[in-house]
């Protein structure tokens, strides 16, 4: 689990340019992007650069940059003037994950339930 890109992750693509993404924020370490099929007025991804499988294994290899996802979902939900929303971190293919490359959902822009389906 080094981090380093892998040829069939599509965030990787993503994060390379080599697959189109509505990109909205960027830095050194993360990427945020609209998703492309979105669940909630506001559903954008931040994912890390680098590839790890999931949140929990980004977050034991690469504090820091765990630490740079969630202050980056924060700045979207400032960018979108969202007053409520959702980080979420689907973990497995049990819960709905589709793409293991590390990615918070950050939804918001409508009411939701809890707890979540
Ligand atoms: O948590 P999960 O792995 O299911 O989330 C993956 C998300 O990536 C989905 O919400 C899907 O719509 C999104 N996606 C995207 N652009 C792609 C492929 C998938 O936004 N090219």
């Amino acid at each position: 689990m080094s981090g380093d890109p892998q040829d069939d992750c599509l965030f990787c693509k993503i994060v390379a340019g080599h697959i189109p993404a509505t990109i909205i924020r960027e830095t050194p370490t993360t990427v945020a992007f609209r998703d492309i099929n979105p669940q909630a007025p506001t559903h954008v991804l931040v994912i890390p650069r680098v590839h790890y499988p999931d949140a929990a294994s980004l977050a034991a290899a690469d504090p820091a940059v765990a630490a740079d996802v969630l202050r980056e979902a924060g700045e979207v939900a400032t960018d979108e003037k969202l007053d409520s929303y959702r980080v979420i971190f689907n973990t497995g293919s049990g819960v709905g994950q589709t793409v293991f490359h590390a990615h918070a959902h950050v939804m918001g822009g409508r009411g939701m339930q809890w707890p979540p389906g």
